[in-house]
């Protein structure tokens, strides 16, 4: 095609790559997923549809990329695929990546709603949407960290939420009051109160609940204890 005297236009365009030899992380979160959760009224605090839908998304997700991907891991509305640091794809450039890998994500979980909320519509003023972004991890060491740390995250995130809502729910507590009582507490304490005040052992909630969920580069969904795999988890990369 000739190129128009227009096309100088293109030079303006910044060029986005990813450092080479690097882990590639990308993460997408849900834009506003309180609001969505309360508008669709998922159960609190954790619905158990809209969790096994993620991680239907996630799936298709790393078997489109399965060549790329080492696993993916996600809790609550977030999902982090980790590709390989010898990846070629889109030539690394980040902004390809980012917003292919979501815009997948995102068609995938409105293709797959009616699966897991088949008496819920999707409203046309409360459509799901993501953000996400690419982060280039140097070295392994640093990438079983990443991994370990959105681990970590689900479980104090969990653990505080559990509580909290089953001091609302099931202890009459107000909002304000759970929050006063939990203040300042550490995680053993969380999970005396639980016991105390609730009845409820830690231990015995769901693993999904607990652990998020590892999507395989086979699309085999786990809820594993990601410490003490994640040696396992990159061995051979
Ligand atoms: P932002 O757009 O900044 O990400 P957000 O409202 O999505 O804002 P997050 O920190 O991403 O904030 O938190 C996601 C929220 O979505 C959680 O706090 C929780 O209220 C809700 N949520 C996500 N998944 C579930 C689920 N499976 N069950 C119940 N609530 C969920
Ligand atoms: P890439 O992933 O690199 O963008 P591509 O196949 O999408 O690859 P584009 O240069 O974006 O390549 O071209 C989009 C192609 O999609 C067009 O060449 C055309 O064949 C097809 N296409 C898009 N919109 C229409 C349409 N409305 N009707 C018919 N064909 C269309
Ligand atoms: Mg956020
Ligand atoms: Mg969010
Ligand atoms: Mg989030
Ligand atoms: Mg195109």
């Amino acid at each position: 095609m000739a190129k128009s005297r227009f096309e100088y236009v293109r030079e303006f365009e910044k060029r986005d790559l990813l450092l080479p030899q690097t882990y590639i992380v990308v993460r997408i979160d849900g834009k506003n997923f309180h609001e969505f959760s309360s508008f669709y009224q998922f159960a609190k605090p954790n619905d158990i549809r809209a969790l096994k839908l993620m991680n239907a998304c996630a799936k298709n997700v790393v078997l489109k990329y399965r060549s790329d991907m080492i696993l993916a891991y996600g809790e609550s509305d977030e999902y982090s695929f980790v590709l390989r640091n010898d990846t070629t794809l889109y030539n690394r450039r980040g902004d390809k990546i980012a917003t292919l890998f979501v815009s997948l994500f995102s068609s995938n979980y409105v293709a797959l709603w009616g699966k897991f909320f088949p008496d819920v519509p999707l409203d046309m003023k409360h459509l799901p949407f993501f953000d996400s972004r690419c982060i280039s991890y140097p070295t392994l060491r640093c990438i079983k960290d990443y991994v370990s740390w959105r681990f970590v995250d689900t479980h104090i995130n969990n653990l505080y939420n559990t509580v909290f809502w089953q001091l609302v729910q099931k202890c009459g507590f107000t909002t304000r009051e759970a929050e006063q009582k939990l203040c300042g507490t550490v995680s053993s304490e969380k999970q005396e109160i639980l016991f105390s005040e609730c009845g409820i052992n830690y231990n015995n909630e769901s693993e999904m609940f607990k652990k998020g969920s590892l999507v395989t580069r086979s699309g085999e969904i786990l809820h594993a204890d990601v410490i003490k795999l994640i040696d396992d988890l990159f061995e051979g990369y």
